[in-house]
This record gives structure tokens, C-alpha cells and sequence, in this order.
């Protein structure tokens, strides 16, 4: 079975694991956590990072940071991933839902643009695929209507938009390492904060509410409830697996890269008709190979080629579907249609891509996928 996902851990990770069991120091903020985060920040242009539990708690601290009251809206897609939505609705906002673009499940920057009330205070944007939003439109309307951006980068690390990197252009960024993710602790993720006015409150925060680090620090002499607060820190032995990943994000990408070209280039021929559609890249994204996806003419027929796959040992995965209509959500939506965000979730598949794949695994990839275009 070529299997859709697979986590890989091939380097130090296990060796810096034991470095901190034997260490002591296993709770958060130790040597490999600081040490990821400075490797983070270096790289990619953070002002601020804190590793979290996850890129839901990520997103949960960035809205505690944004200070929403009740009655305030935030604008977030509808083709996302629940954590995107839960942040805010757990602080008591109003979820306003936006709609997929024709040609790429991001946001639609023309249908933000109309969304936008007195009552609005935050844009969620989610970059699908490692793909960035327009951030540079986004980020207009933003400062016009004096409003925050948070960017759900979960799937970004490593991914550029005109040459700056996912999760550095908003207030903040939510990162995963989750083990569907590029890089990879399990669970795990970050906050990237590129905003100085919110810096130390996320440490705070992100500390149960204590100027626990300041103290540390020496900053002050005793340290104490300062705010309200969480835990979102995780554990040092998360922070040694996320070092030892990161050392190797060069090779991992450059595999991921490598796989995705072989896939895109192996379905040039289907632009050709419009029976499945090459996943679209804009000239303004500098991806990471996050995934790779096709676009099918309708759900039957999406359904017929997972079926086809998996009878033929390769498991391939369709993804969200939109929020706005989901059993939770629909019987408080307002009933606007957003005809992409659905299009997109009954159209779209994923197939296989991590670093466990062979060459021979992605040319039987290939070769199902493209007999299947044929016989269409
Ligand atoms: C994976 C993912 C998340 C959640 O990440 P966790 O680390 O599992 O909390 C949130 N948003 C998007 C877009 C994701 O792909």
C-alpha cells in the first residue's frame, strides 16, 4: 500500500530526545526549544516566535491576543480546517464566512473586501497548500479598515509570497507540527508574531498568564499572575525532535520538491481537456510542496478515482469540506452561498507526498493517475 501520509524521523531527533530525558530539563522553554525558535526566527524573518502545543493553540493564542468582545467579527474562510474558526469562536466572535477564489481554494480578497463591517476586528487568513493569500491586498484592506491579520500558516513552513515567508506578513502566523506537516514533532506548531505591540503579552499568555520568562530572565524579581493566560507551551522533548527536523529541512524539502515536480510534470498533458485540473500556482507563491492536488469535474467523479487508487494499493484523500455548512455551523449561518469553498470540497484530492515515498511509488502514482485520465 503506497500510504497517503507518512512521518519520518531520520536524523538527530531521537539522539537530542535522550540529550533532554537524561538532561532533567524536560518541561518547556529549555535548551532545544530556544534553540528552534532562534533557528526560526533567523531563517525566516519572525520578529517573535513561541513554540506551542499545536497550530490550534497557536491560533487560540492569537486570538486571545487580538482581545476580541462579544459582537466582534472575524472574517475566515470557509475551506479551512476547523481550528481556524474555533480559535475565535472560543473568545465569543461572530465567524463571518468567506469564499474560495475561482482557481485556488484561498480566500477571495474582492469577497473579504465586502464582508467588512464597523464591527469587524480580525481577518484569518489560511494559506491553502503552502500557497500564499493575496497578502499584499489583504494587508491593504486591513490597514484601511484598521483591522489585525492572522495567518494560518499550518501548512507553511518553508513557503514564500514574493519572497517573504508565509506566517512573517500579518500580525501573527499559527505554524503545525503536526506529522501531516513538512516538518514535523507529532503534534506540535508554533506562533510567529511580527508585530512588537504584541510580543510580550504572547509570552505571558502563552505562560498561563505570568511573567514567569521575564523572571527567568532577571527582568523582575518575583514573578506572577499579570494576565489571562493558558499553557501552550510544550514539553523540551518536542522542541529536541523539532530541532532535529529542522536541521534536515533542506534535504526534506528538496525531496518534497522533487516528488511534487514529478507529479505535475507527469499530468502536463491533462491542461489539455477540462477533465482534471493541475492544481494552480500563482507567479506571486513560492511554495513548499505541502501537497499535491488535482481538481475533478464533480464528486462522482472524484469518488470513482479514490476508489480506483485504493483498489490499485494507493491512498489518496479528498480535504475539508466548507465550514458554512458543516453539522455544527449551518444552523447559524446566514445562508449566503459560497459556491467555490464547495466546488472545492467536493472536487479536490490529495495524493501521496512525504518523504517515505520512493521514485517507483510516485511513477505508479503517475501511471494510475494518468490511465485514469484516459479512461474518462
Ligand atoms: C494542520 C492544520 C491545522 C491544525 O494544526 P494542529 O497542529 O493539528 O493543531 C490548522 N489549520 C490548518 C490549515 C491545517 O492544515
Amino acid at each position: 500500500m503506497i500510504v497517503f501520509n507518512r512521518a519520518t524521523y531520520n536524523g538527530n531527533e531521537s539522539k537530542y530526545v535522550n540529550e533532554v530525558l537524561a538532561g532533567g530539563h524536560t518541561h518547556g522553554d529549555g535548551v532545544f526549544t530556544k534553540r528552534s525558535q532562534e533557528f526560526l526566527e533567523k531563517r525566516y524573518g519572525f520578529l517573535k516566535t513561541f513554540l506551542t502545543t499545536s497550530c490550534s493553540d497557536a491560533l487560540e493564542l492569537a486570538a486571545l491576543l487580538c482581545d476580541l468582545k462579544p459582537g466582534d467579527e472575524v472574517i475566515v474562510p470557509s475551506f479551512t480546517f476547523v481550528s481556524t474558526a474555533n480559535a475565535f469562536l472560543l473568545r465569543g466572535a461572530k465567524l463571518v464566512f468567506c469564499d474560495s477564489m475561482i482557481d485556488n481554494p484561498n480566500m477571495d480578497v474582492g469577497h473579504v473586501a465586502k464582508l467588512i463591517t464597523p464591527k469587524t476586528k480580525v481577518i484569518a487568513v489560511m494559506h491553502y497548500a503552502g500557497i500564499g493569500c493575496d497578502m499584499d491586498a489583504i494587508m491593504k484592506l486591513a490597514a484601511e479598515n484598521n483591522l489585525l491579520v492572522v495567518e494560518d500558516a499550518a501548512q507553511c513552513m518553508d513557503a514564500y509570497y514574493n519572497g517573504k515567508a508565509l506566517g512573517s506578513i500579518g500580525h501573527m502566523g499559527a505554524f503545525s507540527f503536526h506529522s501531516t506537516k513538512n516538518i514535523t514533532t507529532g503534534e506540535g506548531g508554533f506562533i510567529s508574531i511580527n508585530d512588537e505591540r504584541f510580543a510580550k503579552r504572547a509570552e505571558i499568555i502563552r505562560e498561563k498568564g505570568t511573567n514567569r520568562a521575564s523572571f527567568f530572565r532577571g527582568e523582575v524579581d518575583k514573578y506572577g499572575w499579570v494576565e489571562m493566560g493558558s499553557s501552550f507551551l510544550p514539553s523540551d522533548i518536542i522542541g529536541a525532535v523539532l530541532y532535529g527536523q529542522l536541521e534536515q529541512i533542506n534535504q526534506l524539502q528538496k525531496r518534497r520538491m522533487q516528488i511534487w515536480n514529478s507529479y505535475n510534470n507527469a499530468f502536463a498533458s491533462f491542461d489539455q481537456s477540462e477533465k482534471i485540473k493541475r492544481m494552480h500556482v500563482p507567479a506571486n507563491a513560492q511554495h513548499n510542496a505541502h501537497m499535491y492536488y488535482l481538481l475533478f469535474q464533480n464528486l462522482e467523479q472524484r469518488s470513482s478515482y479514490i476508489q480506483f487508487m485504493k483498489e490499485n494499493e494507493v491512498q489518496c484523500s479528498f480535504h475539508y469540506l466548507s465550514l458554512h455548512d458543516s453539522k455544527f455551523f449551518k444552523d447559524q449561518y446566514n445562508g449566503v452561498a459560497l459556491p467555490n469553498s464547495d466546488r472545492f470540497s467536493n472536487t479536490l484530492v490529495r495524493l501521496p507526498l512525504h518523504n517515505a515515498l520512493t521514485d517507483a511509488n510516485v511513477q505508479k502514482v503517475c501511471e494510475l493517475t494518468v490511465s485514469f485520465h484516459q479512461s474518462i
